[in-house]
């Protein structure tokens, strides 16, 4: 739950039933299991009532949430859609994704439901198909685009944010350029960047070798910091006259004259304050942008 008393966390789902070559998820939390969703819903509904207005669905790979009893199955879009449904005021949000599972069905789901929210973080870790297959991480480079144009075709206003890994086992200047030109061509919104280092116990550290040096890996990492700093620039500039509804959050860090939010998109808007408390929405023009933030006034 989180402090600030608008947005909270439910969890799903434990361990991994998937085994990505440098992740230790699937030895330490073990296999998959799936909560009841009528515990789910129900924690969510709490929440509500006690006044939150954001819900995050957490799981390794929500997209194979899957729970089973003698009245059926309840998938992930099933799932999303009963907590959406709690009340139009609650948001719900979900991650991890997983690109291999992400499904034409789950778009479908939060397209039919203002509440949930415009967002997806989908890890892609690489743009070449050659590390990706070392990974493990059971896609290619062209089945990533392609669910990336599923998403803009059903949810075209949607924001994407993913993970990269620079310098994984013997990742070359070609690979690492094929992350960069994926990066571009999704043009990613947001981006968590981290340089490849070796865990042990993972079948990476059992079966590759971590061949890249230190000094390259450090070299990619910034190329790609400074790649991903100009994508979230252009990504708030397009949003410079476009109105969005907030859901505040409390007052802006920098001054108690702002209030401060995230809209649908999982951006942070700032806007001078009005007659509101938290856990309000408000719809906001958006008139210009720091580097990590959209500033803008209430319409
Ligand atoms: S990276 Fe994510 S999907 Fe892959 S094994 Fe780890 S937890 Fe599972």
């Amino acid at each position: 739950m989180d402090k600030n008393g608008v947005s909270s966390f439910v969890s799903i789902m434990r361990g991994c039933n998937n085994m990505c070559a440098y992740c230790v998820v699937p030895y330490v939390r073990g296999g998959e299991r799936s909560r009841n969703p009528e515990s789910i819903q129900r924690e969510a509904k709490e929440l509500f009532e006690n006044g939150y207005r954001e819900v995050t669905l957490l799981g390794q790979n929500v997209d194979s949430y899957n729970w089973k009893n003698e009245s059926g199955v309840v998938g992930f879009p099933e799932l999303l859609e009963k907590v959406a449904l709690i009340d139009p005021l609650l948001r719900v949000r979900f991650s991890t994704s997983h690109p291999k599972d992400i499904s034409d069905d789950l778009l479908h789901t939060i397209a039919r439901h203002n509440n949930i929210c415009r967002h997806i973080h989908l890890p892609a870790q690489s743009g070449s198909s050659r590390i990706l297959k070392l990974m493990n991480r059971e896609y290619t480079r062209e089945w990533y685009l392609d669910r990336i144009n599923a998403i803009h075709s059903i949810i075209p206003d949607c924001s994407l944010s993913t993970d990269m890994i620079t310098g994984f086992c013997t990742e070359t200047e070609e690979d690492h350029k094929e992350s960069l030109s994926l990066m571009e061509l999704v043009g990613f919104d947001f981006a968590y960047m981290f340089k490849y280092s070796e865990r042990p116990g993972t079948m990476a550290a059992r079966k590759l070798k971590d061949d890249v040096q230190e000094s390259i890996k450090s070299e990619r990492l910034s190329e790609m910091i400074s790649l991903q700093n100009l994508l979230s620039a252009k990504s708030k500039k397009n949003d410079i006259g476009m109105v969005f509804d907030v859901l505040i959050e409390g007052f802006s860090k920098r001054s108690v004259d702002y209030f401060s939010g995230r809209n649908s998109q999982n951006k942070v808007v700032v806007f001078p304050g009005g007659d509101f408390k938290k856990g309000d929405y408000t719809r906001v023009l958006i008139e210009r942008c720091t580097s990590a933030t959209l500033i803008g006034t209430i319409i």
